[in-house]
């Protein structure tokens, strides 16, 4: 008799999963309804390298889960495939400032992409710029680099310059960026030749509404998803929620994913509106701590002194009410953020930038601030934390100083 093998029957038998990964964030569909249009534009934008030309520059913007990343990998993706078919002297990047934070990072990572087995760490700046330059004039090369959440880059105007000025001295090929960024203020902030440079085209990625996000999380539903294991009362709760939200297909996403997960935990045979509200608190402090431990360093200890102060103080009283629990004063936070800055070593930015930093987080959501108005002396503006201060604080303290 054969013997059984050691691994025969631990395959993972989900009664939920079909196929788990594609109801997660990094899995790109192939199919992104409500989305043909930005699709379209930027296929029109791009579609000059196919007859060796320059493609244009394509800033898009809009809300986090709005599409924007799905959409560009999507037609990149599309556009590599074609590359190859027809053999078309062009080439495609996608990278996150994030993780690329800087001109000479973002350079360095093209070059490496035309010389896999060199490493180029340690070179100077101009160095890295005459190898990318030289690559593609001599190889009359059409680069297209797609800079996910380009507001992370530090010298964003030096790094515009230097591929605007790249497309001016070289012979032949061309060097062609996609910006995409989650702050909707970010154009605005720029350097106007910077902007222009940037932004020859620009592509909105509105919000989801609620019967938008439904058809999306349905579409997905049956991929990742066994049939019959999602009620459909499931999928309308997560893209109420989703949508009330900020019409984020990121969280609606993540509120099926993690509704599935509960369901599978305690063995029912489907997700219903139960498990998804059961997931609600996870995924929103999820989010939200992603995203807190992404901010720059400054940021985190304005963030910080905003939480520190929310613990130690009671709050402020106005003239004639009562006291309004967790509510602080941009000055008083200002202070605490520079004792901070200090013990941390860092160097505290000027109050403008403090005030810009507080703008910043208030459109994350994670702050809410009001003009202190009546009953109060002088014109200052009140704030107040949109989270559990304590647990801001904590997951701070791992990631601030690293
Ligand atoms: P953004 O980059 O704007 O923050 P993403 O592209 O990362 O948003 O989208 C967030 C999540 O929602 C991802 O998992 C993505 O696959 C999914 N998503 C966004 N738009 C659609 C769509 N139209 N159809 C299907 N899934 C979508
Ligand atoms: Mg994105």
């Amino acid at each position: 008799m054969p013997s059984k093998n050691l691994f025969e029957g631990l395959e993972n038998k989900s009664s939920i999963f079909k196929n788990r990964e594609k109801i997660t964030p990094h899995y790109t569909p192939k199919k992104l309804p409500f989305r043909e249009k930005q699709i379209n534009e930027m296929v029109q934008s791009l579609k000059a390298v196919l007859n060796s030309q320059k493609a244009d520059n394509v800033f898009l913007y809009g809300k986090t889960g709005s599409g924007k990343t799905a959409c560009t990998k999507h037609v990149l993706a599309q556009l590599d495939e074609y590359i190859a078919k027809k053999s078309v002297n062009a080439k495609t990047a996608y990278l996150n400032c994030r993780n690329y934070n800087s001109k000479y990072k973002v350079l360095s990572n093209a070059v490496h992409s035309f010389y896999p087995d060199k490493d180029f760490i340690g070179y100077s700046g101009s160095f890295i710029y005459e190898k990318l330059t030289d690559y593609c004039s001599k190889k009359n090369l059409n680069l297209i680099i797609a800079l996910d959440e380009i507001d992370k880059v530090k010298d964003l105007d030096e790094l515009i310059y230097a591929l605007t000025r790249a497309n001016d001295e070289m012979a032949s090929g061309s060097i062609s960026v996609i910006g995409i960024s989650n702050m909707l203020t970010f154009k605005e902030r720029l350097d106007p030749r910077t902007r222009s440079s940037l932004c020859e085209k620009e592509l909105v990625f509105p919000p989801y509404n609620a019967q938008e996000l439904k058809k999306i999380l349905t579409n997905r539903a049956k991929e990742a998803f066994h049939e019959g294991a999602v009620e459909e009362s499931a999928i309308n709760l997560a893209s109420a929620i989703a949508a009330q939200e900020s019409g984020d297909a990121r969280t609606a996403v993540m509120l099926l994913l993690r509704a599935g997960e509960i369901a599978e935990r305690e063995k029912k045979k489907k997700v219903t509106d139960k498990e998804v509200e059961k997931a609600r608190k996870s995924v929103e402090e999820e989010i939200v701590f992603e995203m807190i431990c992404t901010l720059p360093e400054q940021q985190q200890l304005v963030l910080y002194s905003i939480a520190q102060l929310t613990i130690q103080k009671k709050g402020i009283r106005r003239l004639g009410h009562s006291i309004e629990k967790g509510v602080l004063l941009s000055g008083e936070i200002f202070d605490e953020y520079k004792k901070i800055a200090s013990h941390y070593k860092k160097n505290p930015v000027s109050a403008r930038w403090f005030q810009q930093y507080i703008n910043e987080l208030e459109m994350y959501g994670l702050l809410s601030t009001t003009a202190s108005g009546k009953g109060m002396r002088g014109n200052t503006r009140l704030i107040k934390l949109a989270f559990e201060p304590k647990e801001i604080k904590t997951t701070l303290e791992k990631h601030i100083g690293e």
